[in-house]
């Protein structure tokens, strides 16, 4: 991939350096005929858009996805890609920017906060709702925060070591937000964790919740198995599931329960669970609310997904626990071992339940 300089006022020995990775999303479209979609441009459409970028004192190199995408064209190789570019240039920059569309970013900043590991320097991953030639446009606010982020460090220490999401005026951890909103300019929540930072006149960190790795080294992964397959439980389904057929289940399973992890008493739900369970697939529960947490065998009604050996997931989102499959199936071996690493925590995804769950 192409690197290029952003002229900026950084002088010839720049205090901090920053690679922006530009993978497409509304931020950088536009509507080539009225009334017509949107598609995404080049970066030096976004470049002459923010001319603010020449004034920052710090280095600037893009590169970009070619082409730019819509994000819901972006997955798995996508997610292992910028793993590597980010991986081979780790200790050529203080930090890195991910601009990226905000239908999938959740999915991508879960997924590397996988495979980055031991990361400590700052990774924060931004989008827009608006296109940046757009006059209310967010995509300024966000790029220009996020590349401060990024460049933030304290006693020569970057003050981020993690992936993280920056988007209307909060820092999120990566592996803990979800999209919630498609027409307002605070698409993203995190329920379960509360935000990083805080964006007003100054940057404040919430700096009790910052990720620290217990890693001693950087290193990244390149193996994921996105061949897992997700169900969204809902009332009545046993007849959906019907003639079914598993032959060739998916190498790991997802649950969509209700509440804290329940599932409706239906023999033909249950029995197809449990069949997944025999042929050794992982059955991850996690909750369709976005707040709280699956805590099997509260309810009567959840009592018999341990009783068949499915997964407890926890406070985790969708996001990061179908990443977190992807990863676990990719790293381990075996059944057992797969089930094991689901259930630990790898990079703040999750509340540790220790040996409750194990
Ligand atoms: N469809 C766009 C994308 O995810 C939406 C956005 O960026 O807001 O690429």
């Amino acid at each position: 991939m192409e690197f290029l300089s952003l002229e900026t006022q950084a002088q010839s020995n720049p205090e901090r350096s920053i690679l922006m990775i530009y993978t497409g999303g509304t931020l950088g479209m536009i509507r080539t005929e009225p009334g017509g979609p949107l598609k995404p441009l080049n970066f030096e459409n976004l470049r002459k858009n923010i001319p603010e970028l020449s004034n920052l004192s710090i280095d600037v190199q893009v590169c970009s996805f070619s082409p730019p995408l819509d994000s819901s064209d972006i997955g798995p190789d996508h997610w292992l890609e910028l793993a590597k570019l980010i991986g081979n240039h780790y200790h050529d920059f203080d930090g890195f920017v991910i601009l990226h569309g905000t239908d999938t970013l959740a999915y991508t900043s879960s997924c590397l906060s996988f495979l980055l590991k031991g990361l400590r320097k700052p990774v924060v991953m931004t989008g827009a709702q608006l296109p940046i030639g757009f006059q209310r446009t967010d995509a300024r606010n966000n790029i220009i925060t996020a590349l401060e982020i990024a460049s933030c460090y304290e006693d020569d220490k970057p003050v981020v070591q993690e992936v993280a999401v920056y988007f209307d005026y909060l820092l999120f951890r990566g592996n803990r937000v979800s999209k919630i909103e498609s027409h307002q300019f605070d698409a993203y929540s995190s329920e379960n964790y509360p935000p990083l930072a805080k964006v007003g006149v100054d940057i404040s960190f919430n700096q009790a919740f910052l990720f620290n790795t217990p890693e001693k080294e950087f290193s990244y992964s390149q193996s994921l198995d996105p061949n897992v397959a997700a169900l969204r439980i809902y009332p009545g389904m046993e007849r959906g599931l019907e003639g079914m057929l598993m032959e060739n289940p998916p190498k790991g399973m997802i649950i969509e329960s209700f509440g804290s992890g329940n599932i409706p008493n239906e023999k033909g739900l249950i029995d197809f669970l449990e069949g997944l369970i025999k042929k050794e697939v992982p059955v991850l529960n996690l909750s369709q609310c976005p707040g709280g947490e699956v805590n099997q065998g509260k309810y009567q009604a959840s009592k018999v997904l341990n009783d068949i050996g499915v997964l407890d997931g926890s406070d985790l989102s969708f996001e990061a626990g179908l990443t977190k499959m992807m990863y676990c199936i990719g790293n381990n071996n075996g059944y057992e071992n797969i089930c094991k690493a689901v259930l630990s925590p790898i990079s703040g995804e999750m509340k540790d339940n220790g040996s409750k769950r194990l």
